[in-house]
């Protein structure tokens, strides 16, 4: 029989939690695979830890791994990914805005054999702030331009994947982690499946506007560089107007003698260049801090507790 897992991030979701497994527990019960239902305690606050403990011991499918401090969702997957021992694997937010009914839909698509990986994608955002809703489509348009790996307008995390793509996954060890773009950018065959969002159904979702905005820019900085094109082009741009300028500054001065009117516009110039050019080094920043980041190789997640023997 084949294995199945299911990653479940977890941080302060002792509310969502026990609907959650009730849920999965029916959902799987009806399935013709063997399952680990693989909690990833992300750092949480609450008492997320004993409540996954609790179905632990009552449940041997239930398997748990607890970080030392909050590592972020995309940490939480890796380690998931890392230490999924399924042919099949999945990711599933705890809050069931990732609805387990859809598995076995999902499941059926593997099985036919056609594709590799089942992905998800809300074809709405009900119940969820214009404004936020807005920004985040202008921010899947503008990926879709300037990155090369494809990412899906409502795309979630939710995922049902072959073991080699977790394979892939798992080799992707970069320390700036962006999943939607590591998904997309490891290729594969992918079956899109749609559906209505859902609310959350108990607790409070993680992300304010704030934290979306940097992870935005992290994948923009992660899967792209256009800014640091950008960048090189406003800096080509500058140049040629700023040779021009000089002849023009140069024949004036030739033709009609020096003086001294002009001053506001020079001023004008100088801000607006000065400020191009912080611009500039500031996208440079963002991409030096990230080869910083990089480079000291730091682990994605630290375990300071678990169930299982071989936990990495
Ligand atoms: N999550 C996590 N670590 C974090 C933040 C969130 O593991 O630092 C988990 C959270 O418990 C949930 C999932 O990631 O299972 C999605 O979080 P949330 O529902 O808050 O995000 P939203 O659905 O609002 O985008
Ligand atoms: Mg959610």
């Amino acid at each position: 029989m084949e294995k199945l897992t299911l990653i479940v991030p977890c941080y302060n979701e002792e509310e969502a939690l026990p609907y959650f497994y009730e849920e999965v527990c029916r959902v799987v019960g009806e399935l013709n695979y063997e399952t680990e239902l693989l909690f990833v305690n992300d750092g949480s606050k609450d008492n997320t830890l004993s409540v996954i403990k609790g179905f632990a011991e009552k449940d041997e499918r239930v398997k748990y791994l607890s970080f030392s401090r909050n590592f972020g969702k995309e940490g939480a997957m890796y380690a998931g990914f890392c230490n999924a021992s399924g042919d099949l694997v999945a990711v599933m937010d705890a809050d069931m805005q990732d609805p387990p009914s859809l598995l076995p839909k999902m499941l059926e698509l593997i099985e036919s054999g056609e594709y590799d990986s089942v992905a998800t994608r809300r074809v709405n955002r009900k119940g969820e702030p214009k404004i936020r809703s807005f920004f985040a489509r202008m921010f899947y348009k503008l990926m879709g331009r300037i990155s090369d790996a494809d990412i899906v307008d409502g795309a979630r995390d939710f995922r049902l994947m072959k073991r080699k793509m977790v394979d892939a996954i798992v080799s992707m060890g970069e320390t700036n982690r962006f999943s939607k773009g590591i998904f997309g950018w490891i290729g594969f065959k992918t079956y899109w499946l749609e559906y209505e969002n859902v609310e959350r159904v108990a607790g409070e979702t993680k992300w304010s506007f704030w934290k979306l905005f940097k992870y935005s820019l992290e994948g923009v900085t992660n899967f792209s560089d256009t800014p640091l094109k950008i960048a090189s082009w406003s800096g080509i741009f500058f140049t040629f107007a700023s040779v021009i300028a000089m002849f023009f500054v140069f024949i004036r001065a030739l033709l009609f003698g020096d003086n001294v009117a002009g001053w506001p516009s020079t001023i004008c110039i100088i801000l607006f260049i000065g400020g191009i050019q912080l611009f500039c080094l500031g996208i440079m920043g963002q991409y030096i801090s990230k080869i910083f980041r990089e480079t000291k190789k730091r682990p994605i997640y630290i375990i300071s507790e678990s169930n299982k023997e071989d936990a990495k």
